[in-house]
């Protein structure tokens, strides 16, 4: 099977899950073509092993994120066969566009693989998991941390190619993250708040045992919505983040259909509410009935003790 993995990146090298769809074409048998969009992490690249190639697609218009431009760009750079990205805004937004060019199906969000392209994503903004078969050509696009990463010790030979897309979009300012923090995005650990946190100072509780284990901070909606200091780019859910997290503790979140969707594929899920009959605790491994304002010194106290 052929196929083609288009590099997530960060800054100026690759994302940690660009690993993890090495791992996931590797475990089909495939000896996948790595595609680094302007030529970002094409080194490191060449040192994940089961990578059988690596091409530096550079062009103009890798100098920006246009997603139309970057399809048009990847898509001439690509062989056929299955085009694997990862399922994040950047990813989805490109992969698609890639299948939309070639006249392919498209799966997003695929958070299970098996040899003969069969696939589970969810559907119904997580409501239910669907089960694909896809024989021929398609774009697939794979959620973060749901996928073994594969190692380094690789040596595929890297080339490079010359190919551009029109830039539709102009970039006019680029104001920098407004947070230094771990992105839930990339966190093993998720700690959310959401409105019943009562205010925004109080996700210091949230930040304070989010540093001491190494964790992300995340949010509600509600909370996002309501709150100036709680920034969208905490937010999880259908209309947020998708997070897969090892465990991701909900402080204050009552488990609206929206907000599970961003984060009911989390190993352990740990719910605080005062309300018994809040939908979280149907999808919490570990349930506490209490206020955060009971609850959080306790259960910070006893994290203390074991890390
Ligand atoms: C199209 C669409 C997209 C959406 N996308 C998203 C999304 O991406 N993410 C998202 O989160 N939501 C999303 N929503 C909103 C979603 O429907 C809910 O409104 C939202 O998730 C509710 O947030 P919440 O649980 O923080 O607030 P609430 O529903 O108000 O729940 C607050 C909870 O806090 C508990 N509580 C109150 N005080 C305390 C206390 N002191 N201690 C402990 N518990 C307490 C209450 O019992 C309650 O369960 C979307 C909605 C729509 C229509």
């Amino acid at each position: 099977m052929d196929i083609t993995i288009i590099a997530e990146t960060q800054g100026n090298g690759l994302h940690a899950v660009t690993n993890q769809l090495v791992g996931a074409a590797s475990s089909l048998g495939a000896s996948p073509t790595v595609l680094c969009g302007g030529g970002v992490g094409a080194d490191e690249a060449a040192g994940i092993a089961g990578v059988g190639k690596v091409l530096s697609v550079t062009g103009d218009c890798f100098s920006t994120f246009d997603g139309g431009a970057w399809a048009a760009a990847f898509d001439a750079a690509a062989g056929s066969g299955v085009i694997v990205g990862a399922a994040t805004a950047q990813g989805r937004d490109v992969v698609a566009r890639i299948a939309a060019r070639r006249g392919i199906p498209v799966v997003q969000d695929v958070v299970s693989m098996s040899p003969g392209l069969n696939m589970t994503h969810p559907i119904y903004s997580g409501k239910a998991m669907q089960e694909v078969t896809v024989s021929g050509d398609c774009g697939v696009t794979l959620r973060a941390n749901t996928f073994a990463p594969a190692g380094g010790g690789g040596s595929a030979e890297t080339a490079t190619v010359q190919q551009s897309g029109d830039v539709k979009i102009a970039v006019q300012e680029a104001i920098a993250k407004a947070s230094e923090r771990l992105d839930v995005a990339d966190a093993d650990i998720i700690i959310s708040g959401g409105r019943g946190m009562g205010g925004p100072e109080n996700f210091d509780k949230l930040y304070a045992l989010a540093d001491e284990m190494g964790g992300a901070v995340g949010a509600s909606r509600a909370a996002v919505d309501a709150w100036d200091g709680i920034p969208h780019t905490m937010q999880v859910g259908q209309t947020g983040k998708t997070v897969n997290p090892s465990l991701y503790i909900a402080v204050g979140i009552s488990g609206a259909i929206q907000h599970l969707a961003g984060m009911r594929t989390s190993k352990y899920i740990v719910a605080i509410n005062k309300d018994p009959e809040a939908p979280i605790f149907k999808v919490a491994d570990y349930g506490i009935v209490a206020t955060w304002e009971e609850a959080m010194p306790v259960l910070a106290a006893e994290i203390a003790k074991i890390l």
